[in-house]
């Protein structure tokens, strides 16, 4: 079988998700957009609700209305992107709650479903989603006496605990909600790391479930395995792959891998790249193709049936940093072709 399989340890998430929720004294939150950061929003919704979640973030109405479909009554489910034209039937039907990020949303949603739950999204630096300061004073009283069940907002720079933006951000969100009854939300991953000052009522924790950073300590999620498919002998002068871009020096072997670009593996991270061999790291040689990768296994002198790209010796940001990118990247790049085996939880 030339099917790489990739193994997702939904223990593991549930343990991250634990331990997250541990650091903070209000409730802990899931993120699962993006199809849980493409590991699969319902057996990791399911796991994490399990484990005690109960309230749960997409970015789409789309989304939530899957999520619901998959998590029953129970839970409550928030879309970040808000109340969008032609979202009021699914957040009604589906009993999802919007963060509203403008006057605009706001007027919509009361204007179509009055009195159904909504929480507000303040921007309070980023510039990405929510209301401005200015657009917040204007709404603020109306938006308080509907009695939103979260007030949110999201820092840009958590990932670097001394960035001088996330006091700046805090302080701004401050300003907006000091004083007011609504929960709030500040903090996602990174803003949970950054300590209590940024936890709120509420944390709301995507990449650390997955293993990602900046939550240094968490368990690893992901492990990719990727079937050999030939191996082969090359001599000095000989190259590999598309564009003749690597040439052998001197004799060694080539193992032919059978995943590509068209897997999610990024074809541009080739040149710095690594799989492990067993215990042996094997550099990635010639142009990573479509469904298929070369691989110097000339160190290796019993070849196991199938090298690990992501797992015990390779994290998801290192292979990030192979490829210039994030492990937020990396995850949500996993192609559809891998046979997908859950494991704990
Ligand atoms: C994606 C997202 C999160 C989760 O962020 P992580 O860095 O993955 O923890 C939280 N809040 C908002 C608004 C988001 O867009």
């Amino acid at each position: 079988m030339a099917q790489s399989l990739l193994t997702i340890d939904l223990g593991a998430i549930c343990a991250n998700w634990r331990a997250l929720a541990q650091m903070n004294a209000g409730e802990t939150a899931a993120v699962v957009k993006a199809d849980a950061y493409g590991l699969g929003a319902e057996p990791v919704a399911k796991a994490l609700a399990d484990a005690g979640a109960r309230t749960f973030f997409v970015a789409l109405a789309e989304e939530g209305v899957a999520l619901r479909n998959v998590l029953g009554p129970d839970v409550t489910i928030c879309v970040f992107g808000g109340h969008m034209a032609g979202d009021a039937a699914l957040i009604r039907d589906a009993n999802l709650v919007p963060m509203i990020n403008s006057i605009d949303q706001m007027l919509r949603h009361v204007e179509a479903l009055p009195g159904h739950p909504f929480g507000v999204q303040l921007d309070s630096g980023m510039n990405r989603l929510g209301m401005e300061p200015a657009e917040w004073s204007a709404l603020r009283d109306i938006a308080l006496s509907q009695k939103p069940v979260l007030v949110m907002s999201h820092l840009a720079c958590a990932d670097e605990r001394a960035h001088g933006m996330n006091a700046f951000q805090l302080q701004t969100f401050r300003q907006m909600t000091d004083g007011i009854d609504a929960p709030r939300s500040l903090a996602a991953t990174g803003g949970t790391i950054l300590g209590p000052d940024y936890h709120f009522d509420m944390t709301r924790p995507g990449i650390g479930l997955y293993g990602g950073l900046p939550f240094v300590d968490a368990r690893p999620v992901v492990s990719l395995a990727i079937p050999v498919i030939q191996v082969r002998e090359v001599n000095p002068g000989e190259s590999v792959g598309y564009g003749n871009s690597w040439v052998a020096r001197v004799p060694g072997r080539i193992a032919t891998i059978s995943a590509g670009y068209a897997d999610g593996i990024i074809r541009a991270m080739g040149p710095k790249a690594h799989v492990w061999a067993g215990e042996t790291r094997c550099k990635i040689v010639g142009r990573i193709s479509m469904d298929l990768i070369g691989v110097d296994v000339s160190a290796i002198t019993k070849m196991p049936e199938t090298v690990e790209l992501l797992g015990r010796h390779q994290s998801i940001d290192m292979l990030a940093d192979a490829a210039g990118t994030i492990g937020y990247e990396i995850l949500t790049s996993l192609g559809g072709r891998y046979a997908r085996r859950y494991v704990g939880g």
